[in-house]
């Protein structure tokens, strides 16, 4: 379907994809305003691992999106000069929780059939293509070394993508407080602040991470969701080798901009208490044992200073698979919510920018399209 371009766009959330879509409106000429509740990237892209990644065993059309991805991370690293401050492809290693019986013999075997450049090294080869890692921690039966895989801090790009959307004359409010879309005669038509300020457009684009579902769902639109509390620590600057990005059976790293290490768990995510007035609390225990995990893995086994937490939900919808596109029932309203957003966050931004200047979808976005939620009629 063609549609006339839409003359001014209005973006919800500061995030990656919301950041990413505006920037790529911005350089088809179409007017932007991004509207965000707090600072840009203070939601899930300010606390995320940011592992880039096709690794497990995705179903096609979920692989193709994040090798797209990455793909588009790579042509971002050799156009930006200083981007490996923030942006490294240094690999990813990953190992099997031998204790519990696992194996990655399997998913090897399914990433080398799908071109995924996937190596299978021994406890001998670790230091090589992993330094920094202690070989002893590693499970018996080696790991899987993915050089094509990396890291990237979401808050520097989301900077840089702010700014090209001002330079080429677009608008950011921040701290606009909690803004929901305005939908008239059954259309969007702008985004409404906390303060009751209207930002008129001819289409939305509603990028607000974990709150996504929710608001969807004050306009009568149901898309499952499953989005779990989650959190990463991340500690002050360590002497350590480590650039490789690490997936262990008890903790997840990664370096930071600043020299430290980010790592959550899926242990420790379930660790996490929901209070009744909706807060999370991280029991110390838990922060101290990752810590500790971390610690473990890492050779010479550094002390590891805790800098800060950052916690909140993580965007998951409820079939772990993404949802991306205009939203059939409100003429004019798109959406991205997704997991993985850190690996997809360039190419989905694209992909909905073309979608809402020309009303095209990419046959990359036809399977995480959000009208599969629909009950059927
Ligand atoms: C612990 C954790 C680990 C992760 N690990 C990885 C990984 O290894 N690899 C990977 O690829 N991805 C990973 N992800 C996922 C990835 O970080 C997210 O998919 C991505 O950051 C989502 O971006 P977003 O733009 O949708 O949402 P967000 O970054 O949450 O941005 C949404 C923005 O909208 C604002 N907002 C919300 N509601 C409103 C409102 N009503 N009005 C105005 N503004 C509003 C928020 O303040 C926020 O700034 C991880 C995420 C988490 C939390």
């Amino acid at each position: 379907m063609t549609v006339a371009e839409p003359a001014h766009v209005v973006i919800l959330g500061g995030g990656i994809f919301g950041t990413s879509a505006a920037a790529q409106l911005a350089r088809k000429d179409v007017r932007v305003t991004l509207v965000t509740e707090s600072a840009l990237a203070s939601g899930a892209s300010g606390r995320s691992l940011a592992w880039l990644n096709a690794a497990w065993n995705w179903p096609a059309p979920y692989f193709a999106i994040r090798m797209a991805g990455i793909d588009r991370w790579r042509t971002w690293a050799t156009r930006h000069a200083d981007a490996a401050r923030y942006l490294r492809f240094t690999g990813g290693l990953m190992w099997a929780d031998e204790a519990d019986g696992e194996s990655l013999r399997d998913l090897f075997a399914t990433e080398r059939e799908r071109g995924y450049d996937a190596q299978w090294v021994g406890r001998d080869r670790i230091a090589e293509v992993a330094p920094g890692v202690d070989p002893a921690a590693v499970a018996e039966e080696g790991a899987i070394f993915n050089p094509g895989e990396g890291w990237v801090d979401l808050p520097s790009v989301i900077a840089l993508l702010a700014e090209e959307v001002v330079s080429r004359g677009g608008s950011v409010l921040e701290r606009a407080g909690t803004s929901r879309p305005i939908v008239e005669h059954g259309r969007a038509v702008g985004v409404r602040t906390a303060g009751g300020e209207e930002v008129r457009g001819d289409a939305v684009l509603l990028a607000t991470g974990p709150s996504v579902p929710g608001q969807l769902s004050e306009l009568g639109i149901e898309i499952g969701t499953s989005s779990p509390p989650a959190f990463v620590a991340f500690t002050a600057p360590v002497d350590t080798a480590l650039d490789t990005t690490l997936n262990t059976p008890h903790v997840a790293i990664r370096r930071t901009v600043d020299g430290g290490l980010a790592m959550d768990s899926g242990w420790s995510e379930r660790s996490i208490e929901v209070r009744e007035d909706g807060s999370l609390h991280i029991p110390d225990a838990v922060v101290t044992r990752l810590l500790d995990e971390a610690r473990r893995v890492l050779a010479g086994h550094p002390h590891l200073q805790l800098a800060r937490i950052g916690s909140g939900y993580k965007p998951v919808p409820a079939d772990g698979e993404p949802v991306y596109g205009r939203i059939d029932e409100v003429p004019g309203l798109y959406v991205a919510f997704s997991h993985s957003g850190a690996t997809q966050g360039l190419i989905a931004g694209e992909l909905l920018a073309d979608e809402i200047a020309t009303g095209s979808v990419s046959p990359l976005l036809s399977a995480f399209r959000p009208g599969r939620f629909a009950s059927p009629a």
